[in-house]
C-alpha cells in the first residue's frame, strides 16, 4: 500500500471490513454501534473518522469475559487448524490456508540477499508464542535448509551452528551476542568457526552500538526487523539499510497524530494503526498496539517504492513540542552518540507575552567535555535534523536530571513550565 492510500488500497480495506461485518460477531455489534455500514463507506477520511480502532485492552478483555477467544471468532471453532498465544494471554487462531505473516516474510528474507540452499538458523521462541514457528515457515519458503534452534542451550546452539554450516542467523540481537561469547569460552572464534554472513534481528531494538559490535564479531551483515505478535510482520530492512520497508501485503496500515488522529506526513512520527486484510480466523480492524513509528521521507536507494518507517517506541511518551510530534527516544538516540552524555530532559516553555514555545534542551554530563561550547553545537545540530525542531541546549550535570527522565519510559524526560 501506498501512504496516504491510493482508492486501490481503500477498495481491498472496504471488501475486508465487508467480510468481518458478517462473520466477526465482535465487529458485527462495533460497527452496528457506530452506525457503520461497511459496503456504503465512501472514503478513507470515512473509514478513519467512523470505524473505532481496538486497542490491546478491548481484546484481552473480550477474551476473558468469552473465553477462548472473544467474540473475534469468525469461522467455526472446528475449522482452525492452529493456536498461538501472546502475552496477555492473547489467543490467536489460525486456518490452515491461512498462511498469516510468511508471504511477507518470505519478501524480508529475499530483501536481505539469503539464496536458496542457505541454512538458516532460527533462535526465536517455539514455544507458545508465534515468532518461531513463522519465521522457521519463511525460510523454508526460501529454500533454506532450516535449524529449530530456539531459544537457549546456547552452547548445543553454537555446536549445531558450527557443524551444520549456518549462514544465516534469525533471532534477537542479545542472543547472537550472547552466541558470541559463548563460542569464544568454548575456545572457537565466532568470525572464523561459525560462518554466519547475514541475520534477520527482531523482537529487540537494534541499537546502532550493538549492530556495529555484533558485525565486527561475526563479520555478518544484520538487517532490523519490526513485527507484532497479533497483527504480525510490520516492516523490514533492505540493503540499503535506510529505515524498514512497511510490508503492505496483508495490513491495511494507518500512521496517525495521536492527540488529533490525523494522518501524519513524511518525515513526521505517528501511531500504527492496522487492519488485517483477508484474515479469517481473527481478523482485527484498526488494531492499535500503542506503538510509534516515524516516516523516512524519500524514495528507498535500492527501488522498493514500499514506504519506509523507523521504530521509535511506546506512544504513550510522545509529546507535541512546537508543534511537531516527538518521542524522548528520538533524543536519546542523537544523545547517546555522544560518550559525554547521559540522561536528559526537555523544557518546553511559552515565555510570557510570546506566541512561540521554546524547547531546552538539558543534558545531562556524566565526564566533562573538552570543548563545552563544541560538543552544545553539535548536539543543537544533530537534534534538529533527527527531531525537525530546534532546541537550546543547555549541559548540566547529570545528577542534577531526575533518574525518571530516562530511558526507557522517559516519564520525566519532557516538562512544561
Ligand atoms: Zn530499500
Amino acid at each position: 500500500m501506498t501512504w496516504p492510500p491510493s482508492p486501490a488500497d481503500f477498495a481491498r480495506l472496504r471488501d475486508t471490513l465487508v467480510w468481518v461485518g458478517e462473520h466477526s460477531p465482535y465487529y458485527r455489534r462495533v460497527f452496528a454501534a457506530a452506525g457503520v455500514q461497511p459496503a456504503a463507506l465512501g472514503g478513507y477520511d470515512d473509514f478513519r473518522s467512523r470505524v473505532p480502532r481496538t486497542s490491546k485492552p478491548d481484546l484481552v478483555e473480550n477474551q476473558r469475559a468469552h473465553p477462548p477467544f472473544g467474540e473475534f471468532l469468525a469461522v467455526p471453532r472446528d475449522a482452525i487448524a492452529s493456536l498461538h498465544t501472546s502475552p496477555g494471554p492473547i489467543y490467536i487462531p489460525r486456518l490452515a490456508e491461512e498462511r498469516g505473516g510468511t508471504p511477507v516474510l518470505v519478501e524480508a528474507i529475499a530483501a536481505m540477499g539469503v539464496r536458496p540452499g542457505e541454512v538458516a538458523h532460527v533462535t526465536l521462541s517455539y514455544h507458545i508464542m508465534p515468532g518461531g514457528l513463522r519465521l522457521h515457515r519463511a525460510f523454508e519458503e526460501s529454500g533454506c535448509l532450516v535449524i529449530n534452534g530456539g531459544t537457549g542451550a546456547s552452547r548445543l546452539q553454537v555446536e549445531i551452528a558450527r557443524d551444520y554450516g549456518a549462514t544465516v542467523y534469525a533471532g534477537t540481537p542479545s542472543f547472537l551476542a550472547h552466541l558470541g561469547d559463548t563460542a569464544r569460552e568454548m575456545g572457537l572464534d565466532p568470525r572464523r568457526d561459525l560462518r554466519y554472513r547475514l541475520g534477520f534481528s527482531t523482537a529487540e531494538s537494534l541499537t546502532p552500538a550493538l549492530r556495529r559490535d555484533l558485525e565486527a564479531t561475526f563479520g555478518i551483515e544484520l538487517f532490523d526487523h519490526i513485527g507484532e505478535a497479533q497483527i504480525g510482520p510490520v516492516a523490514g530492512e533492505c540493503r540499503a539499510h535506510a529505515g524498514l520497508h512497511l510490508h503492505a501485503g496483508d495490513l491495511f496500515c494507518e500512521f496517525l497524530d495521536p492527540e488529533t488522529g490525523a494522518p501524519v506526513e513524511a518525515g513526521a512520527v505517528g501511531e500504527l494503526v492496522a487492519t488485517h486484510l483477508g484474515r479469517r480466523a481473527l481478523p482485527l480492524v484498526r488494531y492499535a498496539p500503542g506503538d510509534a513509528y516515524r516516516f523516512v521521507p524519500g524514495e528507498c536507494p535500492c527501488g522498493n517504492p514500499a514506504p519506509r518507517v523507523v521504530f521509535v517506541g511506546q506512544v504513550g511518551a510522545i509529546r507535541k513540542i512546537k508543534g511537531v510530534l516527538v518521542h524522548p527516544a528520538q533524543v536519546h538516540a542523537v544523545t547517546s552518540q555522544f560518550t559525554e552524555l547521559g540522561r536528559f530532559q526537555i523544557v518546553v516553555e511559552r515565555p510570557a507575552g510570546q506566541r512561540h514555545e521554546r524547547a531546552r534542551l538539558r543534558a545531562g554530563l556524566r565526564a566533562a567535555p573538552a570543548d563545552p561550547a563544541a560538543l552544545g553545537r553539535a548536539l543543537a545540530e544533530r537534534i534538529k535534523a533527527t527531531v525537525l525542531i530546534q532546541m537550546d541546549v543547555e549541559l548540566v550535570p547529570e545528577s542534577e536530571l531526575p533518574e525518571a527522565a530516562g530511558p526507557p519510559a522517559f516519564a520525566e524526560a519532557l516538562v512544561r513550565r
